[in-house]
């Protein structure tokens, strides 16, 4: 299916046209697509004349940092006074990747409490947020594609700006697994083709994002598969967990378990990974599936959270064995594979 985002051309540029200050924002624990898609929006919002702020509810992951305007971004950790002002003095707020006001974490307050405009661009399926424009297109591989194929409408053609190319690589990439899985298709492609015929250096970004690995996180991943991983051969399931402790004896820096919930499925016959961290005050949960077993479901119905069909999230309040043995009676609970 041929993807169109035109007929939100002409709110888009009514909205971008009225405003002076321009506030972007991106979910919790920011992943590649989040962070690609707003860079990739900033580079071109800079070129159409405008000068909008970056915002981030949380700390940004290692391997993320080498991106160009990466400095840019206001962390609310790092810089509460200055985030909260941004969004106090937007009159135009945009929302990136991300379908539940829930995911903007800390930031939640001030955008619900702002007089601003808001634009949504996201490409989560069932989105539940309060918007002036909602640009919502599940079929989108990543958000950072939507941006892509929007900023085209706005240019009437390709936009090809470097910085503005290699932004939007890192999202579709990273939402798609290096494209293998997820709602990509031959439009995709085709964006990707036309970036790499106009220069994109696809070698060293795949290098910068994949090969950056510190020996402590390479050290971690292997324990966390041999000693942390439980194998529901029944479920055809398994899942890995790690606790504080775990986590504090590789030197666990932010970002180091990207990925490792896709460990599991590379087993023959498993058909659906979790993933459990110990945070704070809760356990953060990660759910991937193959075929037609439905996590965003089971995230929002048992995990208090949601994503798409076979990638999802949410959190678990309560201790680790607690939610482990949850787990397992969910699973168990369910006759067949299917939330
Ligand atoms: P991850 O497992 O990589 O953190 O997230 C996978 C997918 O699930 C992403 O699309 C993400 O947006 C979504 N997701 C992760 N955590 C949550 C959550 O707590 N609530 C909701 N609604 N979605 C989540
Ligand atoms: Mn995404």
């Amino acid at each position: 299916m041929k993807k169109e985002t035109g007929k939100y051309t002409k709110q888009l540029t009514d909205l971008l046209n009225k405003s002076v200050n321009i506030a972007m924002v991106c979910h919790n624990n920011p992943d590649g697509d989040a962070i690609g898609s707003m860079l990739g929006l900033y580079r071109y919002l800079q070129q159409y004349g405008k000068s909008p702020a970056m915002i981030s509810p949380s700390q940004i992951q290692e391997f993320l940092l080498w991106m160009k305007n990466i400095d840019s971004i206001i962390v609310i950790e790092n810089n509460p006074g200055q985030a909260v002002k941004s969004i106090r003095e937007a009159d135009l707020i945009i929302m990136l990747d991300f379908n539940h006001i829930d995911r903007s974490g800390k930031l939640k307050t001030h955008i619900q409490s702002s007089k601003a405009k808001k634009i949504l661009l996201d490409h989560h399926p069932n989105p539940e947020i309060d918007v002036d424009l909602l640009i919502s297109e599940p079929e989108f591989s990543s958000t950072a594609e939507l941006v892509f194929s929007i900023v085209r409408d706005l240019e009437g053609e390709y936009y090809l700006d470097y910085d503005f190319m290699s932004s939007i690589f890192v999202g579709m990439m990273t939402d798609t697994g290096n494209f293998s899985f997820g709602t990509f298709n031959g439009d995709t492609l085709r964006d990707v083709a036309v970036m790499l015929d106009n220069g994109l250096d696809k070698d060293s970004i795949v290098t910068n994002v994949y090969d950056n690995f510190s020996i402590n996180r390479l050290r971690l991943q292997g324990f966390a598969t041999y000693e942390r991983m439980v194998y529901l051969e029944e479920h055809h399931a398994a899942f890995i967990y790690l606790s504080r402790a775990d986590l504090d004896r590789f030197k666990y820096k932010v970002g180091d378990t990207e990925g490792f919930v896709n460990i599991p499925l590379t087993a023959k016959g498993i058909i659906l990974s979790a993933l459990f961290i110990e945070r704070e005050n809760h356990i953060k949960v990660s759910l991937r599936s193959k075929g037609d077993f439905d996590v965003n479901l089971f995230a929002r119905k048992y995990f208090n959270g949601g994503g798409h069909f076979n990638a999802s999230g949410g959190k678990y309040k309560g201790t680790m064995e607690e939610c482990l043995a949850y787990f397992e009676k969910v699973l168990d609970s369910l006759n067949d594979h299917k939330a």
